[in-house]
């Protein structure tokens, strides 16, 4: 339905990391668990505790798992050290002097904690019953929280400093608010990014499948999930012509040798598969095939197959590319996060003089392609390198020069966006599009790259108008950036109801009786004829039956034929998003749904 993308929250929920007031609460309110905690299990130890987005969570190393009556009887005791209104005190220590209270109390893993630490080494006491080594803020005192806007959520096994070969410890997930009201909307999105997590809806809609025999990571799209890939494939591929962009198909493997000039096995290694060697000296020698990351080296041996001149550029290569990542498997979730994947992606080569102008071409793009998938909400990010860090090919000018390029171009549109210092690929800096979706989470979307770096590793060339040889500048893009996760993404945000233009069934015709079967099946062919995605309901079920059915796949239309409407050439329709619109004559429902699809509207 419509109604379920567009609906906007009633309440904003702040962030932790954009709230003083939440980051004192979700401090206070953790180390009230973790007292509590202590006093029910007295032998349970205090690792960890610190905030996330929405809530907090603590690691104790404790004997046995706790249990959700354990969870219980936690925020009891929680209650109570609430209603004791303990002051929090903050107290600054010498190093020596934590280590000597750490050992008192027996706490290993606070000494390792405080190892890791940097002064000041500030402790917060619960009163004088309880403390913990901790960096605050805090609330003054413990009265200051609302048991109400408080909640217990779950407990998961975690590794003491997240290393599998360290203890199990028992991780407790919670929440704090500012007030109930507040918990009370938190709970309501959670409840709802259940309902549309594609994980779930994903099969439920049947649009694709993981299959152990397969591997993690690896998912299989189905009849329905293949119909909406290539939707989304042909808009864009029509969208790339309208531009001038050329395509090209490249293979899914290459020599090594190819990735070591473009720098990814150096600086890309633990996140692709593993070499394929011909034989153990060949290994040794790191000599063979590896599966690609990425396609931008393809896309530079075309460019480079020929002499290109200035009167060549800018050249754009398109190319839907399937690319292996070796992504941890305990990462590995629905679609967002896959080991292969199709990337939109396109390189484009440009004289110097053509960045600033090519660069706006495919922001112009990238915006175009939100606005028909109705993606409203979203900011840009400026991810520039981190000048201490060593992951980075390349010299200070080339990256100057391209972050400066993509300042100016977000300027001259007046975008809104922020700066991310670290974020850039290990050959240039991006522009990301930041995605928030309709329960107010963040997803990376599309994303342009400005690169000096890889012309130069593979010394590309091109003529000048004087005759000379000039390096050209490459721009990597993806609007859509993969395939795979801006599916996921658009199931939750959709929640399962996809635009007519995108649905895999549009129309469902449900004859109420075996005897309308062959009329049923002439209306769909006639649909078919003029590219309508349409199927009769041939279940036999009652009529209640087909129309849940139908409702449970999301089709958007589903129309109803009896005697009634066999006799005067009509169908009983009935959309998701309007409901029953009553009788309608075949010979105007066509063109209707033809002109909704061509507005990417709803019928
Ligand atoms: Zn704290
Ligand atoms: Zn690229």
């Amino acid at each position: 339905m419509v109604k379920a993308v567009t609906e906007t929250t009633a309440i904003k929920l702040p962030r932790t990391s954009e709230s003083e007031t939440l980051k004192k609460i979700r401090h206070t309110t953790s180390h009230v668990m973790a007292m509590a905690v202590q006093r029910l299990f007295p032998k349970a130890q205090v690792t960890i505790g610190p905030w996330t987005e929405t809530g907090f969570y603590y690691d104790f190393d404790s004997d046995r798992p706790f249990s959700e009556a354990d969870l219980k009887a936690i925020k009891k005791e929680m209650i109570k050290i609430i209603n004791q209104k303990l002051p929090v005190i903050r107290e600054e220590v010498t190093r020596s002097e934590a280590d000597h209270r750490i050992r008192a109390i027996q706490e290993p893993y606070k000494l390792e904690i405080l190892d890791s630490i940097q002064e000041p080494i500030t402790l917060y006491h619960l009163g004088d019953q309880w403390w913990d080594l901790c960096a605050g803020p805090h609330l003054d005192n413990t009265s200051q929280l609302n048991p109400k806007a408080i909640e217990l959520e779950s407990v998961a096994g975690a590794y003491w400093r997240g290393d599998s070969n360290k203890a199990q410890l028992q991780r407790i997930y919670g929440t704090a608010w500012e007030t109930p009201e507040q918990l009370a909307e938190y709970k309501r999105r959670k409840e709802e990014a259940l309902k549309r997590d594609h994980r779930k809806l994903g099969k439920e809609l049947g649009l694709f499948i993981f299959a152990d025999p397969v591997g993690p990571g690896l998912p299989l799209w189905t009849p329905k999930g293949t119909i909406v890939r290539t939707l989304l494939e042909d808009f864009l591929k029509q969208e790339q012509l309208k531009r001038s962009y050329l395509p090209v198909v490249t293979p899914h493997i290459a020599r090594v040798d190819l990735f070591k000039t473009s720098g990814h096995w150096q600086k890309y290694k633990e996140d692709m598969f593993p070499l394929m060697a011909d034989n153990s000296e060949a290994a040794t020698l790191e000599q063979g095939f590896v599966l690609k990351p990425m396609n931008c080296p393809f896309h530079i041996q075309i460019y480079k197959s020929e002499l290109r001149s200035y009167r060549d550029l800018p050249l754009r290569l398109a190319e839907f590319g399937t690319v292996y990542r070796y992504e941890q498997s305990g990462e590995l979730g629905g679609l967002t996060r896959v080991r292969g994947f199709t990337v939109d992606d396109s390189h484009l080569f440009v004289t110097p003089e053509q960045l600033d102008s090519e660069f706006l071409n495919v922001v112009d793009l990238i915006l175009s392609v939100f606005k028909r998938l109705q993606l409203k909400n979203f900011k840009a990010r400026l991810s520039f390198r981190d000048p201490a860090s060593d992951k980075y090919i390349g010299g200070d000018a080339a990256w100057e020069k391209a972050e400066g390029a993509i300042r100016r171009a977000v300027q001259a549109l007046s975008m809104d966006y922020f700066e991310a210092p670290g974020e850039a690929a290990f050959y240039g800096p991006k522009l990301d599009f930041i995605f928030q979706d309709a329960l107010e989470r963040e997803w990376q979307l599309g994303t342009v790259q400005v690169d000096y770096n890889l012309p130069d590793r593979f010394d590309l060339e091109y003529t000048a108008p004087d005759g000379s040889r000039q390096r050209p500048v490459m721009i990597h893009r993806a609007p859509f950036g993969s395939l795979e996760r801006l599916i996921g993404i658009l199931i939750e945000e959709y929640a399962g109801d996809f635009p007519l233009w995108l649905a895999p069934i549009q129309v469902r015709l449900l004859p109420v009786s075996d005897e309308f079967v062959e009329y049923a099946q002439s209306v769909v062919t006639q649909m078919q004829g003029v590219g309508l995605r349409a199927e009769v309901d041939r279940s036999g079920e009652r009529l209640g039956k087909m129309i849940r059915n139908a409702e449970l796949q999301k089709i958007p239309v589903m129309a109803v034929i009896g005697a009634k409407e066999v006799e005067s050439q009509t169908l009983s329709v009935r959309t998701r998003a309007s409901g029953e619109l009553g009788a309608i004559a075949v010979t105007e429902v066509i063109p209707k749904l033809q002109a909704v699809m061509e507005e990417q509207g709803s019928f």
